[in-house]
């Protein structure tokens, strides 16, 4: 099979996709991912801060339509006494995430930043479209990575698919965001009603082109409070696929396996690990915010406290003969053989 340099034209990613034995390229994808960023599993504390959205966004169950979702944000006391406990059991990086809100103001959020960087993790916003002020401040307070995905490039469907958006400017952003100096993480979803192959071997081709340093792709699941409840959603099996060829085409980045993955199969993160995946982002969050954030439904252990969320994944991952990252786990850090 031929793989990264070997492997560009589109020809070849649908290929891939559709016809190569799924097994095939998995095991592919495991071994440039052994190769390139070897064995160590990245832990990312995931902090999911407040579930208010100023978006429309028809296949999220945070979309500010949907009415039946009790909403919360989070004090900037909590977010960063959460942050310090998850430090504490030993994530070397945190990622704050949220809808679009913007009772978070830059100086709010800055804050929060400066206060988290005490803790001696890395820290990743993933908080969506703001100026390009904004970006500024939260790289100048200390923000190392920012995680957006661009979520489709068939710009008809992302129009469709949000309302009041517009991809060009999603796509300016992620530019801004990467002349800052962030490590830029973005990524798609698979399986979006009228998504097609051809539209996903682009998307793949545009993370390669914009060299992302983490590329998240998860399979869509459909939302029962949304306007795309009947969809049918994405397989595991394509999303599988799909993060497989990205490895393929990007061999050194940072690629989770994604918690929608194990929300469609109990092992689907573990899954990943073996298809190309390097990092999870265990939930950390605490109490009753875990259950309001809640974009799909069947995400796994909605009910944990962090430690034991941890404790769980990390045996996973031995289980597979994986160690768990040391360090904080950046893209062109020095990785250590087994
Ligand atoms: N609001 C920010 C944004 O949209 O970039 C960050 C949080 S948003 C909830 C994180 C990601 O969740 C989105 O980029 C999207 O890919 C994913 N997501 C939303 N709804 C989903 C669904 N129904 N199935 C799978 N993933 C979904
Ligand atoms: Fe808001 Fe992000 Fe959900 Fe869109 S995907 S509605 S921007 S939280």
């Amino acid at each position: 099979m031929e793989t990264n340099s070997h492997m560009q034209n589109k020809k070849q990613i649908i290929d891939l996709l559709t016809t190569t034995p799924a097994q095939e390229l998995f095991n592919e994808a495991d071994k440039v991912r052994q190769e390139n960023v070897g064995d160590e599993v990245h832990l990312r504390g995931l902090i999911e801060f407040s579930n208010i959205c100023r978006n429309d966004c028809l296949y999220c169950g945070l979309r500010r339509s949907n009415s039946s979702v009790k909403r919360y944000h989070m004090a900037d006391d909590e977010v960063i006494s959460t942050a310090r406990q998850a430090a504490d059991i030993g994530f070397k990086t945190i990622v704050l995430q949220s809808g679009e809100d913007l009772y978070y103001t830059s100086l709010r959020l800055c804050h929060i930043i400066e206060a988290i960087k005490k803790f001696d993790v890395a820290l990743t916003l993933s908080i969506g479209e703001r100026s390009e002020s904004d970006y500024k401040d939260f790289r100048n307070a200390g923000a190392d990575r920012f995680l957006m995905r661009i979520e489709t490039t068939d710009k008809e469907l992302y129009h469709r698919l949000n309302p009041g958006m517009n991809w060009q400017h999603r796509y300016e952003c992620l530019m801004i965001i990467k002349g800052l100096g962030y490590e830029l993480g973005s990524g798609i979803m698979v399986g979006l009603p009228g998504q097609t192959i051809e539209s996903i071997a682009d998307d793949l081709l545009f993370l390669q082109d914009i060299a992302v340093d983490m590329a998240g792709i998860g399979p869509f699941i459909p939302h029962p409070a949304t306007p795309l409840a009947k969809e049918a959603g994405g397989t595991l099996e394509m999303a599988l696929r799909t993060m497989a060829v990205m490895r393929l085409l990007l061999p050194d980045i940072n690629i989770p396996a994604t918690t929608a993955m194990e929300s469609l199969h109990p092992q689907g993160r573990i899954m990943a690990l073996q298809a190309g995946a390097n990092v999870i982002m265990p939930n950390v969050t605490d109490g009753e915010y875990r259950q309001l954030y809640e974009l799909y439904p069947g995400k796994p252990l909605a009910n944990d406290t962090p430690a034991h969320t941890q404790n769980i994944i990390a045996q996973k991952i031995h289980a597979i003969g994986r160690t768990i990252g040391h360090g904080q786990g950046g893209h062109h850090v020095e990785i250590t053989m087994q």
